[in-house]
């Protein structure tokens, strides 16, 4: 089963042709941007040209469609999630996607004029598609791999199984959404409308990353307040709130920073500061895979705010911590059977799972929570977000295959059994 690198290329550089940057700030409406919409009208057209059934798109901008069972039809439902914004930290209009046929390891000069060029000094994973096809920008845009490669491995893994009718499968439910990169996609997929068993979002960067946990994350904002008194006058009236809150950052764990840890180590981030001698506000992340270390982060703000309370005065210092998302391996967990089927699918297209901890959070997450076990695949592509962004073309192809023996293998399983 092999997916034409033609047609993947293909598709790919149509969907990237439509600008659909999200805007953060812009939460009144959804989709954020108009740009979406254009393009989730011409992801319809084409799901329905296809031969996808029940397509549907929503005035918000998801669509949800059906592959009908060819066989299974006692199989359990799978969907694939992807989302059709790219970041809005860079532009994504007028992307003109190069080829570099055959990656020798040198620099790639991605824009002559501007002196733009992709290195492998400063990005050596590059190294590792030495003799591939590769895929750039033009160093003025970003690729939107992120998630348009998610899009292009899914569209067309059903379409091979739409043209091979003698390939078995159950029912296959596809979900595309909006807005991923402003954190608000999971809030109107409806669930039980997309009716899936489980799911996979296929938003992940490098061949064969496979994730299922992420951050439990909670977001403080922290009150700093302060006496402003003549600074003539102010011996043993003044309470400086900024320097309060440098107290309160110097008693925050050095080496537990982002800039300082990896892998499963959790950490607290001041993101934003300011104010004045009166009142300063202060927001910080608070990140960390385990549950408990991460419950025991949220009291230890609690228990400094108490300590410099006690030093200066009820009410001097305010923590209002909110949790934002949390770990979806406790879910995960029960359901590894999916996480299993991912790792047998990608070993079937000759691709090794490496399965790594999402040091942020996912849609999958959120999805997970809502009911719906949802780990996330990788797409290939790689230094997402910026004009320095990549698509080994063969990693593409990869992605889109261990999307199709997922697809397959799935038919294979129980509905009730789940193996
Ligand atoms: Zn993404």
């Amino acid at each position: 089963m092999e997916i034409s690198m033609d047609v993947l290329v293909k598709r790919f550089k149509d969907y990237v042709g439509f600008d659909t940057q999200s805007n953060e700030d812009n939460d009144q409406v959804c989709p954020s941007t108009p740009g979406q919409m254009v393009l989730a009208k011409h992801l319809t057209e084409e799901l329905k040209s296809l031969g996808l059934v029940d397509v549907k798109l929503d005035n918000h901008g998801y669509i949800m469609a059906t592959l009908p069972a060819n066989g299974c039809e006692n199989a359990p439902v799978v969907g694939f999630i992807s989302h059709m914004d790219t970041s809005p930290d860079a532009s994504g209009a007028n992307i003109k996607p190069q080829v570099v046929e055959r990656y020798d390891g040198a620099d790639i000069v991605l824009n002559k004029e501007q002196d733009i060029v992709l290195s492998s000094k400063e990005f050596p994973s590059l190294l590792k598609y030495t003799g591939q096809p590769i895929m750039t920008t033009d160093g003025n845009t970003l690729l939107g791999a992120d998630d348009k490669a998610g899009l292009t491995a899914i569209v067309s893994a059903a379409e091979y199984l739409l043209q091979h009718p003698e390939i078995k499968h159950g029912k296959i439910r596809l979900g595309f959404t909006p807005d991923e990169e402003t954190g608000r996609s999971a809030d109107r997929f409806d669930v039980d409308a997309f009716g899936a068993d489980f799911a996979y979002t296929v938003d992940g960067d490098e061949l064969g990353s496979l994730e299922y946990e992420n951050f439990n994350a909670a977001n403080a904002s922290i009150t700093f307040k302060g006496r402003s008194v003549h600074t003539g006058d102010a011996k043993d009236k003044m309470i400086n709130a900024n320097v309060v809150a440098m107290e309160w950052q110097q008693m925050l764990p050095a080496g537990e920073r982002p800039e300082h840890t990896e892998g499963y180590e959790g950490f607290y981030h001041v993101h934003k500061v300011s104010g004045d001698v009166e009142k300063v506000t202060m927001t910080m992340l608070i990140r960390d895979h385990d549950k408990k270390k991460f419950a025991l982060r949220k009291e230890y703000l609690q228990e400094m705010a108490a300590l410099l309370n006690k030093k200066y005065g009820e009410g001097t210092v305010v923590v209002d911590c909110k949790d934002m998302y949390l770990n979806m391996r406790e879910k995960m967990e029960e359901a590894m059977y999916v996480v299993d089927l991912a790792k047998k699918a990608m070993e079937s297209v000759g691709v090794k799972p490496m399965v790594k901890p999402i040091r942020g959070g996912t849609d999958g997450a959120r999805l997970s929570f809502m009911g719906l076990p949802c780990p996330n695949l990788f797409t290939g592509g790689t230094n997402f977000h910026g004009r320095y962004e990549f698509l080994p073309l063969l990693s593409l192809q990869k992605a889109a295959e261990t999307v199709l023996a997922i697809m397959t293998e799935a038919g294979k399983m129980k509905k009730d059994l789940k193996e």
